[in-house]
Formats: C-alpha cells, sequence, structure tokens
C-alpha cells in the first residue's frame, strides 16, 4: 500500500471550460479539506459532488497558527470538488477530482496549495500503476488505458477497450489455468521421486502443449492486424527514375489532403506520409525524395529499394508503360521479394500506349517472377485506376482482419511475451517427447508459466513496470 497523497493535472494542459485535478491516496480528503472552503470534506459521502472555493489557507488553519494576516486569505477559484472514499475508485484509494476554470494557471496555483498541505506531483502514469499495485486492473488493462487515451481511430479505439475488458488476460490466463494443472501435478511426481509414479498423463499433456501452441500462434498472427490498426501499414513505392513515383503520390495524397499529415519518422530519419483509405493508415516509407521532382533525375539504387522495402509490408512498384525493355524493372523486383511482403506492381502512365501492350507487359512480369502479385494498369495523370489501387491496399488490411479470430494483439510487449511463451511451450513439448527428467520438464513448464504470466503481470520486475508507466502522462 502506498501511503503518499499524489495529486496532478488529469486534463489536457491548456485553455478550456473546465480543467480537472486528481487527488489519490490516503490524505486526499485531509488535504483538499485545508484549501477547501464549503462542505467539510472529511465529513460526505462517497461519489458525491459540492460546490465551493480553493484558498491559499484557510482561515481556522491561521486562527490555529495566530497568524496575523488572517484577512490575506486568498481566493484561488471557484470550483466543484467529487469524492471518492476507497475502495471503489480507479486507484481503489481515497480520491478527490477538483474541477476549476479551465486555465493552466488556476491548474498550477491549485497543485501548489495542495503540495504545500501535504500532497505530492504524481510521477507519469501513476494513477494506473496504482490501480494496478492495487490489483484493480491487470497489466495488459493498464496498458490498453494508455493505448485507449493514444488511440485515434475507431478499430484502436474499439481494440484498446475490448483488452481493457479483459480480452487478452482471459484468454491467456485459461491456457495458464490449464498448464498449471500439469504443472502441479509433475511437481507431486517429483515429490515421489523414489516411487517411480506418473499422475500426469503425458499424451495428455502433448494435447494440451498443442491447443496452447495454436492459441499463442493465433494471438501471435493478430498482431499483424493489430499493428496495422494502431501504427497503419508501412508501404514503399520504388521505381526506375521517371517511372512515376511523384505523380502517383500527389494523386493518391491529393484527395486525401484534408487528413494527410507529414510527421518525421521518430525512430529513423526518414519522412513518412500517411493515406487513410477506409478508416486504414497507410505508412508511406521514406517519400523524402520523391515530391521533390528535382530529385527525379538521381537513380534509385538497389541498396537504396532494399532499405526501404525492408521496413515495408506492402511493396508497391512502378514500371511505365511506355519502356522500351523491362527487364530491369524484373531484376529490381526479384531481388526485392520476400515471402512476408505483399507486392502490387503498378503499370504507370497506361494513357500513353494502346491497351492491346498491357497483356503482354504483365506476362512478361508473371513468366519470370515466381511470386503472387496484383497488376494494377493506372495513369496518375488521368487518374485512372487509382481507386484500384487503393482497393488491393485496403483489401490486404481486411485480409489480416479476416484472419484474426476475436482478440487482437496491439501491444509490443505482449507480442514479445507470446512468442517467448510460444518457445518455451515448444520446449515442453521437445521434453516430453525425449523422455527428459521430470525435474528438466517441470523447469521448462515453469518457465512457460512464467511467460504467460508476464502478459497479466503475475509475474514482472520493476524494470519492466517502471518503463511501462513512465510512457503515460502524469495525471493518467
Ligand atoms: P518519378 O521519377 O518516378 O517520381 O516520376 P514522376 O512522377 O516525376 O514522372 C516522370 C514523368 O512522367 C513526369 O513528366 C510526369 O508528368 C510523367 N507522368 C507520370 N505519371 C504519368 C501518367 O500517368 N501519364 C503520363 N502521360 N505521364 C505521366
Amino acid at each position: 500500500m502506498n501511503h503518499d497523497t499524489i495529486c496532478a493535472l488529469a486534463t489536457a494542459n491548456g485553455v478550456g471550460a473546465i480543467g480537472i485535478i486528481r487527488v489519490s491516496g490516503e490524505k486526499s480528503f485531509e488535504i483538499v479539506n485545508k484549501v477547501f472552503e464549503g462542505k467539510n470534506l472529511e465529513k460526505v459521502k462517497s461519489h458525491t459532488v459540492h460546490y465551493g472555493f480553493i484558498v491559499d489557507g484557510k482561515e481556522e488553519e491561521r486562527e490555529k497558527t495566530r497568524d496575523e494576516d488572517a484577512n490575506n486569505k486568498e481566493i484561488i477559484d471557484e470550483v466543484m470538488v467529487s469524492v471518492f472514499h476507497a475502495p471503489k475508485t480507479f486507484t481503489t484509494e481515497n480520491s478527490v477530482e477538483i474541477s476549476f476554470h479551465g486555465s493552466p494557471h488556476i491548474g498550477a496555483k491549485i497543485l501548489e496549495v495542495l503540495i504545500k498541505n501535504g500532497a505530492r506531483m504524481a510521477k507519469a502514469g501513476e494513477f494506473t500503476m496504482r490501480a494496478f499495485m492495487n490489483g484493480r486492473i491487470d497489466l495488459s488493462q493498464a496498458e490498453s488505458i494508455a493505448d485507449l487515451i493514444a488511440s485515434e481511430n475507431e478499430a484502436s479505439r474499439k481494440v484498446a477497450l475490448n483488452q481493457l475488458k479483459g480480452g487478452i488476460s482471459q484468454e491467456i490466463s485459461v491456457l495458464r489455468g490449464d498448464l498449471l494443472n500439469f504443472t502441479s501435478l509433475i511437481e507431486l511426481e517429483l515429490d515421489f521421486a523414489e516411487e517411480d509414479v506418473e499422475f500426469a498423463d503425458r499424451k495428455a499433456l502433448v494435447g494440451l502443449i498443442k491447443r496452447i501452441q495454436a492459441k499463442l500462434k493465433s494471438l501471435i498472427d493478430s498482431f499483424q492486424y493489430g499493428n496495422a490498426i494502431k501504427n497503419g501499414t508501412a508501404v514503399a513505392i520504388i521505381g526506375k527514375p521517371n517511372a512515376g513515383k511523384s505523380t502517383l503520390l500527389n494523386t493518391l495524397l491529393k484527395e486525401e489532403r484534408a487528413i494527410v499529415s507529414n510527421i518525421a519518422g521518430t525512430t529513423r530519419d526518414t519522412i513518412e506520409e500517411i493515406l487513410h483509405i477506409k478508416g486504414h493508415a497507410f505508412r508511406l516509407i521514406d517519400t523524402a525524395g520523391l515530391r521533390d521532382t528535382e530529385d527525379e533525375i538521381e537513380a534509385i539504387g538497389v541498396q537504396k529499394a532494399r532499405e526501404k522495402v525492408s521496413q515495408a509490408e506492402i511493396l508497391v512498384y512502378l514500371a511505365a508503360a511506355n519502356s522500351e525493355d523491362f527487364s530491369e524493372d524484373i531484376r529490381m523486383v526479384q531481388s526485392l521479394v520476400r515471402e512476408d511482403l505483399e507486392l502490387i506492381i503498378c503499370l504507370t502512365k497506361i494513357d500513353e500506349v494502346v491497351p492491346t501492350a498491357f497483356d503482354t507487359i504483365e506476362n512478361q512480369f508473371r513468366d519470370a517472377l515466381h511470386t503472387p502479385f496484383d497488376f494494377i494498369k493506372i495513369s496518375a495523370i488521368e487518374n485512372r485506376n487509382i481507386q484500384e489501387l487503393k482497393n488491393e491496399l485496403s483489401s490486404y488490411v481486411e485480409n489480416l482482419k479476416a484472419q484474426e479470430g476475436g482478440v487482437v494483439i496491439t501491444n509490443q510487449r505482449h507480442y514479445e511475451a507470446l512468442q517467448k511463451s510460444l518457445y518455451s511451450v515448444t520446449q515442453v513439448e521437445e521434453a516430453v517427447s525425449q523422455n527428459i527428467t521430470t525435474e528438466l520438464l517441470a523447469y521448462e513448464l515453469r518457465n512457460a508459466l512464467e511467460h504467460l504470466g508476464e502478459i497479466s503481470g503475475e509475474f514482472t520486475n520493476d524494470e519492466v513496470l517502471g518503463n511501462i508507466f513512465s510512457k503515460f502522462c502524469i495525471g493518467k
């Protein structure tokens, strides 16, 4: 149990009709009462709202200290104060919310008097961390609160809300429960080691392992869709100089102007542009040079293209329909394809050639490339088949969605924990098949349980926790 009483601004730091300061901890009522003129907050019922004033130095406090300047009491703001008694609160601790007139200056002054009277500033994510520490929510739920706050579209809001309701934790804890039962049996065998008994049916254990593996795999697979929802799908547009890359980019972005934004890549030094198609976000990788027509002379090296494509889930390769020879394009595509890369070959400038040429060109690509791809014929200048290209992009995400079966993983930490779990569960499977000693089997089982427990936070160390909660903003 944490005995400090913490306070922080819960609303965005800026001007608004109302700002809210949140206070949580054992002494919340006592501290706020010292600066509140209105009802005695230590006597009011839980979940009630009270009108009054926040003041710097209440009269009775000053009478106690026989302060000569007792009349210089300063009213900071007219407020509404909500009182919540433990344990039915967000943090499970006594909590108060002060709604004030939304000026950052007033907010800062109220925090100042709260701190003067015994509260301390909350650290980033500390309210949510307390909710977790006090057992009100598990770790994946805490993380989904961060996701919910950060959600920018409908799909990611729904996924985060589903997790907040305990989606992943439930699925995982059912699996973990089954595995735990087996582990107990195996450990019981250890207690009876001399008698050479087998309480845990190895065949049933393998059956369970297979079920767990299938479940873990489907959760791991859902990450691709989860990632597409949360971070958008990365698309690389590649082609020889003059293939029509910048013209296509401009055409794609022109229609979407209202929602197009430039974001500086945070983890790498590339510029990405975001394209929204049917509610899904597509990140166009490294378009820095593309929009700048000055750059069109610069030949794109295979190495540079590879780097771009390595970050992408979809490659849109552009080849100009009026080219004499496609062998260079084909070689380029051959050197870029990978198994997990969706390939779209776009024949550009189709307004410049007769339609009878299209099939011959497509066949050249089909004959040379032994990998499936979509072939789309476009004219960016005449805006022909641009919608078809967009449909193709959005159907990529739709297909991912069709593959996932309910709970969607969006969180990198969960993804990694699931992968580690899958690995350790597979180790258990091997241990059984190799008839390994019961001690080692028990060890592998405990290992797998631990990894599964990492997701809901049943097994975590302080470093992991600190890392998770530091990503929250203060006041959350
Ligand atoms: P990039 O070097 O791949 O970015 O190619 P650009 O987009 O700069 O295009 C090269 C040239 O092809 C420019 O003169 C464009 O106007 C022209 N171009 C691009 N797309 C089309 C198209 O769909 N039809 C026609 N006729 N010309 C195009």
